[in-house]
């Protein structure tokens, strides 16, 4: 008798989550960069049991108005989830005395490594002042961002700190990035369309320009409807 071929995934099927393992026993401070990105990172802790606190601290983000929309969605879908979400500074004056001088780099140059650096220095503090023995960052899963940049970031920052460990795991593989793109539709979270940075705002207009394309609007694309 025959036996009969094992069903075949579709070429292309989203593979399902790989097993996460956090590297210290406690609970895992994330530091979310906006909703986005974090969707998928939030949605496999949860399905992994790990317990976890987001922490939102991003004064990169340009205008105010930009950062409200990104914060706010993220609030929403931790809310969603019963996950503790921290709020913390938008002191974007120390963020602009921090890239001084590197306002012409290109992304992910010189100006984005001081970006990551500040962002994990005050991550790894709360970490540190609150019983965080491990952080981690969904900045890792988009396919804009360099993770040898972003892993070298989070390790100087949890090396200040002799209990604190970064956790490196790349939120890409395993079809993550696939997902984080099916659960922004599903929830429709606001899509933003450069970095976050006033720089970074300034050389994608610059691009869109050169292409013929409008300029950025803030707050009228979501994933999942048609653009305003
Ligand atoms: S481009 Fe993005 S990562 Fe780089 S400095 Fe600007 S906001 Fe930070």
């Amino acid at each position: 008798m025959l036996t009969p071929a094992p069903p075949t995934q579709p070429a292309d099927a989203v593979p399902s989550r790989p097993r996460l393992r956090v590297p210290a026993d406690g609970p895992l401070l994330l530091h979310s960069c906006c909703a986005p990105c974090s969707g998928e990172v939030m949605e496999a802790l949860l399905a992994a049991g790990i317990e976890y606190t987001i922490f939102f601290y991003n004064p990169n983000i340009h205008p105010e108005k930009e950062y409200l929309l990104r914060k706010e969605e993220n609030i929403r879908f931790a809310e969603q989830h019963s996950v503790p979400f921290v709020d913390a500074d938008y002191d974007t004056p120390n963020w602009f005395a921090r890239v001084r001088g590197l306002e012409r780099e290109p992304e992910r140059g010189a100006r984005c490594a001081a970006c990551f650096d500040m962002r994990f220095e005050r991550t790894a503090l709360y970490a540190h002042e609150h019983g965080f023995p491990v952080i981690a960052s969904s900045l890792g899963i988009s396919r804009w961002k360099d993770m040898n940049q972003i892993n070298g970031s989070g390790a100087r920052a949890a090396a200040r700190y002799a209990s604190l460990t970064w956790w490196d795991y790349n939120w890409r593989k395993g079809g993550g990035a696939q997902r984080m793109i099916e659960i922004s539709k599903r929830e429709q979270f606001y899509q933003q369309e450069y970095c976050g940075c006033v720089y970074s705002f300034r050389d994608t207009n610059r691009h869109r320009a050169a292409q013929g394309r409008p300029p950025i609007k803030i707050g009228v694309k979501f994933y999942g409807r048609d653009a305003g």
